[in-house]
């Protein structure tokens, strides 16, 4: 790698999925350019073929009615199979483990009604801390509903003075301390704040061996990194589909749920009659008896509107490979990485872990001076990236649609906005 223009060129000419950027409309800047949108970790852009997808369940609305629910282009009574089947592929899970549906917080207090079950000698819940509130709101509310006392009952994973990011150890060692009080231990797979990446299948591991439950909001890793989670084994998981799943804003959350709790009967849940066996679920029974599989946790029907949407762009996703989107993933961060190191000075620096296997794409950089300035003129360049209060930028190069020159680009603008201030 080197500062060169000619290294991000050469990037994007052998870049094999550079043609994915064609299938999502980029903002323009005022300029008439396109912006440099380094904010899929917030709200993904819009992928083109949406407007199709949805137009179709709108033309099916209009000449069809109530019959679209069978023969819709896709009909809408199977269109959660579907989109459920081509998500678990991208979690790497198995396709009874998946189902979306709701949003993400609203998922986040349905699993908790399974899955966190305090008695008096262990009800605590350890969590990751971060900025974004909701996970905090949702645990705090679930512990107090309970009749606990949050003070007590709520464990928050800190880093140490000094540091950003949280090491396996300490997380080790809490749990080795307290495991045996811990019901449930909930942490963001990829921290929102400092986009450290967690290692879910050791954290798994040492929870299950304590006895814990362990769930995982993905909210910044679905679409971002990798995942294996039937293998790494979990006892389930959250996320939203508007960030790097490119859904929308506001669309629909998926969830996962390993095999091993499906079709229990000792979980409590809250049902619906979405989630009752489909083989009986129009026969309008008084019985509740769920579908085996993750659709068991199913209220509603959900919007097939919105379904079209998260659909067309798990196309994108499958068609790309999540495999190789992680490796372009990497790749452009550790050009962004290289490029603050080695251009910067010490005006800013990276709070993100360095190794590649404990990040995904979004670096944290920190600036010695903060100064909101530098936020208003990256964007009023073009620059669109998001702003933490009180010293942090975070900047997230995603792999289906940002190149190697949006990265240089960012840089070499980044680097004139530093200079000015
Ligand atoms: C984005 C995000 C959410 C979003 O919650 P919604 O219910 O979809 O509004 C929740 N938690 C975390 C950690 C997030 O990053």
């Amino acid at each position: 790698m080197d500062n060169s223009i000619c290294f991000a060129q050469k990037s994007d000419a052998d870049d094999k999925l550079a043609s994915f950027r064609e299938k999502f409309f980029i903002p323009k800047h005022k300029n008439g350019n396109d912006v440099i949108y380094m904010c899929g970790n917030s709200l993904g852009l819009m992928p083109k073929s949406a407007e199709k997808y949805i137009h179709n369940v709108l033309e099916d609305w209009k000449n069809l009615a109530v019959e679209g629910h069978f023969y819709g282009k896709n009909p809408w009574i199977p269109y959660h199979e579907v989109i459920g089947r081509s998500m678990a592929s991208i979690v790497g899970a198995l396709p009874a483990e998946v189902v979306v549906m709701n949003s993400l917080t609203v998922n986040i207090h349905l699993l908790m009604v399974s899955f966190y079950r305090p008695d008096r000698k262990r009800n605590k819940i350890l969590f990751d801390f971060s900025p974004f509130p909701s996970d905090r709101y949702a645990i705090e509310s679930q512990v107090r509903y309970h009749g606990f006392d949050p003070k007590y009952a709520m464990i928050e994973l800190k880093p140490e003075d000094g540091q950003y990011c949280i090491e396996n150890e300490n997380i080790e060692k809490i749990i080795h301390e307290q495991g045996d009080e811990i019901a449930l231990i909930l942490i963001g797979g990829v921290n929102y704040y400092t986009g450290q990446l967690y290692d879910l299948k050791r954290i798994t591991k040492m929870g299950h061996e304590k006895g814990c439950i362990v769930g995982f909001d993905l909210a910044h890793g679905a679409g971002n990194i990798d995942l294996q989670l039937h293998d790494d084994g979990p006892d389930f998981a959250a996320w939203c589909t508007y960030k790097y799943l490119n859904s929308g804003p506001g669309s629909l959350s998926g969830i996962f749920i390993h095999k091993r709790h499906h079709g229990r009967k000792d979980l409590n849940r809250f049902a619906g009659w979405w989630g009752q066996d489909k083989e009986s679920r129009f026969l309008m029974g008084p019985e509740f008896n769920p579908m085996p599989t993750a659709e068991g946790w199913q209220l509603s029907n959900q919007s097939a509107i919105q379904m079209a949407a998260v659909h067309a762009s798990l196309d994108i996703f499958l068609e790309a490979g999540m495999e190789n989107l992680r490796l372009k993933s990497i790749a452009l961060t550790l050009y962004l990485a290289y490029l603050i190191d080695n251009s910067m000075g010490d005006e800013i620096h990276v709070i993100t872990p360095t190794d590649g296997n404990k990040r995904g794409c979004q670096l944290s950089l920190q600036m010695t001076n903060p100064d909101k300035r530098l936020f208003d003129y990256l964007i009023d360049r073009g620059v669109i990236l998001d702003w933490r209060e009180p010293d942090v930028i975070r900047v997230a190069p995603t792999p289906l649609y940002n190149t190697f020159i949006d990265v240089w680009n960012f840089c070499r603008i980044l680097k004139d906005g530093l200079k000015i201030l």
